[in-house]
């Protein structure tokens, strides 16, 4: 199991059921992104068509991320590894800090 998949593609912090955390899922492509980076896309030339920066699909564009779906299943996914998680991201800090 690959943490990677459990983190936002955009700001690559590990999705939760929380808030800015809570991953969002568009519908048109399946593609997940957190709150917090969903609403700072739909933000971005509002007038302009709604395209998925991973893959260029067009999507719905709705009013804000709290619109589209939460994904559940990855939600799921992130408490079941929860110590997994904690555990690589102070690997991670000490990796930093020995650089
Ligand atoms: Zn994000
Ligand atoms: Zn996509």
């Amino acid at each position: 199991m690959d943490i990677e998949e459990l983190m936002c593609p955009m700001c690559k912090r590990v999705y939760a059921n929380q808030d800015d955390l809570i991953p969002r899922l568009l519908p048109e492509c399946g593609h997940t992104f957190c709150t917090k980076c969903l609403n700072e896309l739909l933000q971005k030339d509002p007038d302009q068509p709604f395209l998925d920066p991973i893959d260029g699909v067009e999507c719905q564009r709705k009013s804000c991320a709290e619109n589209y779906p939460r994904n559940f299943a990855l939600i799921r996914l992130a408490e079941k590894h929860e110590a997994k998680i904690a555990e690589e991201a102070q690997k991670r800090e000490i990796e930093e800090l020995e650089r």
